[in-house]
């Protein structure tokens, strides 16, 4: 079995381009040239060179010693929460910068949830010279001052999204009624393994240096390229796309997906998108969806705006269905927990994105031989306020 994309932009069952027929043209352009762009010499020099001296790549792989002796296992961290602007993010919208400009186009549009994808596009787009807007939904600009006033720092306008339950989605719904609207100078960056195809196989490339840089990192570590159980937490699926990507045709490795269960899997009020949701289509591809008996899309919750989305990337969907990697949920409480003991015992404060991928050393035992690698996604500056009220620090 395939983990990879296939020719008709297919994992499995899920994938695709579901979308109206004014986005043909655009969707088109990247499908026929986003292969050959990326693979070009002069497109791979650029983008290893920006990772490197503008990202500050390779990021460290590092032996979590107070982690793994209170958990009795061998835990590495990927330092994603070193890239520039804090997450992995920014490595895919530099991938995707440099395939706008080399398709012509002079505005950028992105969508943006808790606001770490429209600061990397903002701050991508500064770096280049180029327009950019972000759509953002209102609720979330209120949530999310800091980034706002990042991204206006660096130069970029950002519309609220004033439709539905005002976060990401509607963000979405936006952003793709702006490119139809705007079909010829207009690229949109996604911001995870979403969307319709090219967009997953794309970011999911972009994002793979996680793994290729792993593979390198454990074999001068530990004299082998591979780790026993690779964890990453997931929203729509970037971070995990990316750490996962060189790993999945490794049936010795075991992968290990992350999501929000909110308030708890059974509440109503949760994120955990493969365990509860059902096939549908959302945002352009046909991928498992949390959504009521007649097909309305359910509004998500978690503490996390980054891991509120109803869906999940087609690769990831495929991934559950297949068996290939193993789902955990994790609740508010056990992320946040979490969150505070990695800040604590390791003197780093994650993501509470990232925090949901940490909680799972509580619920799931590894061997004292075993290697275990934890997509660190992305630093918690962001979240501060809600981890003091949380913790009423
Ligand atoms: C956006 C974000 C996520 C969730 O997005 P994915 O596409 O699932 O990776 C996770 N962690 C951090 C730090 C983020 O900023």
């Amino acid at each position: 079995m395939s983990y990879n994309v296939n020719e008709k932009g297919y994992y499995g069952d899920f994938g695709g381009a579901y979308i109206p027929e004014m986005l043909y043209p655009n969707v088109e352009e990247l499908q026929k040239n986003y292969k050959s762009i990326t693979a070009s010499p002069d497109f791979k020099i650029e983008f290893d060179q920006l990772l490197k001296e503008y990202v500050g790549r390779p990021t460290p792989l590092y032996l979590a010693k107070r982690l793994s002796e209170k958990y009795n296992t061998k835990i590495y961290l990927k330092r994603e929460d070193l890239c520039h602007t804090g997450a992995h993010k920014v490595n895919n919208t530099i991938g995707q910068i440099l395939l706008a400009k080399r398709l012509g186009k002079n505005r950028i549009i992105a969508e943006t949830g808790a606001g770490q994808h429209g600061v990397a596009t903002a701050t991508v787009c500064a770096l280049m010279g180029i327009q950019c807007i972000v759509y953002m939904g209102a609720v979330d600009i209120k949530r999310q001052a800091p980034n706002v006033a990042r991204m206006k720092m660096l130069g970029a306008e950002v519309r609220p999204a004033q439709s539905g339950s005002k976060t990401l989605k509607d963000a979405t719904n936006e952003a793709i009624r702006d490119w139809i609207n705007n079909p010829v100078d207009t690229h949109y960056i996604i911001g995870s393994v979403v969307g319709p195809h090219p967009y997953p196989d794309m970011v999911a490339r972009f994002q793979s240096v996680i793994s290729e840089e792993i593979q390198t990192q454990l074999l001068e570590k530990e004299g082998r390229k591979h780790p026993d159980h690779i964890v990453a937490c997931v929203g729509g699926g970037s971070n995990a796309a990316g750490a996962y990507y060189h790993f999945l045709d490794q049936p010795n490795v075991n992968i290990i997906a992350v999501e929000a269960a909110g308030k708890g899997i059974d509440t109503g009020a949760s994120a955990a998108t493969s365990v509860l949701g059902r096939e549908g289509i959302i945002h352009g591809s046909k991928t498992l969806l949390m959504q009521t008996p007649d097909g309305q899309i359910t509004e998500p919750y978690s503490i996390s705006a980054g891991l509120d989305y109803p869906g999940v990337g087609p690769m990831h969907a495929h991934l559950f269905r297949s068996g290939r990697a193993e789902f955990i949920a994790v609740t508010d409480d056990e992320a946040m927990t979490a969150g505070l003991e990695v800040s604590q015992l390791e003197g780093i404060i994650p993501a509470i994105e990232t925090a949901h991928a940490f909680a799972i050393l509580e619920q799931r035992k590894f061997k004292p031989e075993e290697v275990v690698v934890i997509n660190l996604s992305g630093r918690g500056d962001k979240d501060l306020n809600t981890y003091i009220d949380y913790f009423k620090l």
